[in-house]
């Protein structure tokens, strides 16, 4: 398999499963996409109908402000679709939640409303299914478009991230996957209410295979993850798969209370062997202003688990429904 990526794929393909004919479901998140969503949905359609005629899309509106929810209704007419509207806008994690949790297919497919996942590798995605692989992930090749400080950003997350970690995250690997129904099972039933996906995705193994590709650029409307939104991933993502950032203050600490022996030990030695001196003001405070600040900071930290525990105490679901108009084919099927 030559485009398969080398780094995440194991040697030698598992061995074949017999897998039963397939159904599949299409997870669609769709946030302010009317722009996107009629052309990508029916483009979607014949994609997907080229592999079987068992097959569903699930829009999934997270709480769109534009006029998605209109564009959605109009397709539900003559396309296998099922159309879910969240109650407000929950992010795309939660959106992908909701759309894994209602999906009946034997397979799942998580791709994005925009074009930017092209439609041409659904039949790569499906013939790597059909050999054994449980999981089959899109890794963006090319991300030399990206501005030069998101791609420094992105290389330090995944290094944060996969520090000492017994699941590593695949670098550049985004929500374009393709994902037998025993993965989807093992993702529903991961309890937590903040869901980063892309963690989830590697805690719960199988067998995984990468398929570069090079994003499209968007079709229409404006990508919704500014700088904060992804810096808040980011923190969600730190703080729900590693304690990295916890141990780094043990360490820190030892070394600040070693330097502050030696320190001590050598005042001590300066004043029997050259007499008392009292000098030394500067240095008092800026060493109080330095241990204050490394205290605050690893207090801070403390503080950003803290805040995620508490939020996960309060076990409240991590999406709600407001309305949901199923007209897919795979009603009754016996996942759900
Ligand atoms: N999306 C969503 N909820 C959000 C933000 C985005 O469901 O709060 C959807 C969006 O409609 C799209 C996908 O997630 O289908 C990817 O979003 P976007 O294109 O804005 O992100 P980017 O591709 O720039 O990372
Ligand atoms: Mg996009």
């Amino acid at each position: 398999m030559s485009h398969m990526h080398a780094d995440y794929a194991p040697a030698a393909p598992p061995a074949p499963l017999p897998r039963p004919g397939l159904t599949l479901s299409c997870v669609v998140p769709a946030y302010n996409e009317e722009a996107n969503l009629a052309a990508f949905v029916q483009a979607l359609a014949q994609a997907a109908g080229a592999l079987t005629p068992h097959f569903e899309i699930l829009i999934v509106n997270d709480g769109s402000r534009d006029g998605t929810h209109e564009v959605a209704m109009g397709l539900l007419a003559d396309l296998p679709v099922r159309y879910l509207a969240l109650s407000r806008n929950f992010g795309k994690e939660s959106a992908l939640s909701a759309g894994i949790d209602h999906a009946r297919g034997n397979a799942v497919l998580l791709i994005d409303a925009d074009f930017q996942h092209p439609l041409e590798m659904l039949p790569a995605m499906h013939e790597l299914w059909l050999l054994g692989y449980d999981m089959v992930y899109g890794v963006i090749a090319d991300r030399t478009a990206e501005s030069g400080a998101k791609r420094l950003g992105t290389s330090l997350f995944y290094r944060l991230l996969n520090s000492g970690n017994r699941v590593k995250v695949p670098p550049h690997a985004g929500d374009f996957r393709w994902m037998d129904r025993r993965v989807a099972d093992a993702l529903k039933a991961l309890p937590e209410h903040h869901r980063f996906m892309k963690g989830l995705y590697a805690w719960v193994g199988f067998k995984t295979a990468a398929l570069p590709f090079v994003p499209q650029d968007r079709a229409g409307g404006a990508s919704s993850f500014n700088l904060r939104r992804l810096g808040s991933l980011a923190l969600l993502g730190l703080t729900s798969f590693t304690t990295m950032p916890l141990r780094v203050w043990s360490v820190v600490g030892s070394l600040v209370a070693a330097g502050a022996l030696a320190y001590g030990a050598w005042i001590t030695l300066e004043t029997l062997l050259f007499g008392a001196d009292l000098d030394g003001w500067p240095t008092l405070a800026a060493g109080i202003m330095l241990f204050s600040g490394v205290q605050l900071m690893s207090i801070g930290v403390l503080g950003e688990y803290i805040g995620r525990i508490y939020d996960e105490v309060k076990r409240r679901p991590s999406y709600l429904v407001a309305r949901d108009d199923d007209h897919s084919p795979l009603q009754g099927a016996p996942h759900e």
